[in-house]
């Protein structure tokens, strides 16, 4: 039985929260509940797929734990009727809950079975309209998932054009090199997210400064990205005192948004929320607020 350890929450309003899986004292795992803000009339969670998660990208601190474990279907389940359960007794509003996103901690095609079966359960006992899911890149899966009766809308974590940098930066780029993965993108896209979906593949590039923002990697972009096929999220950095990459600036992100427009390509900066509570991408390390700041000391 997955046991809430804590609750956080954010001066953007979100509220961040620590599980344990009940297996063991390694067993620590995160999700986040996003209120409705404007624009977004919904709610929705943030979901971990994975105790920890192996796939060891350079930039995130759940990464550097390794895998422990993959979550259960039935726990993924519990622990979100455990958020809804906290939020209602905190006095929230959780009417317009409509969505998951399986982007927390974990890979979720290296969980597919239970990531499969959480869909069907859900749809059944839960009001989501909308599911998402987050990958590295794992090409036979995300053809899987393509076949499969279920309805992700698919964000591809990209983050280098290069496969030499995507290699060091994202490591499962050493076993599926990037053609490989855009391909299978392509499937998918053609099988399921232009007509089940209704929208683009968006591929997720985490803007890091002085590594991945120069003219080569846009003129890179554009060249490898199908405009038909995928949107870009650009995702400015969080920093990481541990980790030695740094945040660019808006106004560098706003250039690179703009060049790739420019092109053809649609693209948007995204924010992420929960920054204050090391809620954020890239940041979810399994500890609670006592930990992170005894770790920040
Ligand atoms: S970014 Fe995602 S896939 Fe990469 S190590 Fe972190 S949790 Fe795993």
């Amino acid at each position: 039985m997955v046991k809430k350890l804590e609750r956080v929450k954010s001066t953007d309003g979100s509220s961040k929260y620590l599980f344990n899986d009940g297996k063991s004292e390694k067993g620590n795992f995160e999700a986040i509940y996003f209120y409705p803000v404007d624009g977004v009339p919904e709610s929705s969670i943030c979901m971990s797929t994975q105790v920890g998660c192996g796939v060891g990208c350079a930039f995130c601190a759940t990464g550097k734990l390794g895998l422990n474990r993959n979550l259960k279907s039935t726990e993924i389940l519990e622990t979100i009727a455990k958020i809804l359960e906290e939020e209602k007794k905190s006095g929230e509003n959780i009417r317009n809950f409509t969505s998951v996103a399986l982007m927390g901690m974990g890979e979720p095609l290296h969980n597919y079975e239970e990531v499969r079966d959480f869909y069907h359960q859900a749809i059944k006992m839960l009001p989501i309209t909308h599911f998402s899911l987050s990958t590295s890149g794992v090409p036979e899966n995300i053809i899987k998932l393509a076949d499969d009766d279920t309805k992700y809308d698919l964000f591809f974590s990209l983050h280098s054009p290069f496969n030499e940098e995507r290699s060091r930066l994202v490591p499962i780029n050493k076993r599926y090199a990037l053609e490989e993965v855009l391909s299978a993108c392509k499937y998918y896209y053609e099988k399921k997210q232009k007509n089940v979906i209704g929208k683009k593949i968006k591929a997720s590039y985490l803007l890091l400064k002085d590594l991945n923002d120069s003219d080569e990697h846009l003129q890179q972009l554009i060249k490898i990205l199908d405009k038909d096929i995928f949107k870009v999220q650009i995702l400015l950095y969080n920093e990481n005192e541990k980790l030695p990459f740094k945040r660019p600036s808006m106004e560098r992100a706003k250039k690179f948004e703009n060049k790739l427009k420019e092109n053809g390509l649609e693209a948007t900066i995204s924010i992420s929320k929960g920054q204050d509570i090391a809620g954020a991408c890239g940041q979810m390390a399994g500890k609670n607020r006592k930990q992170e700041e005894e770790e920040e000391r």
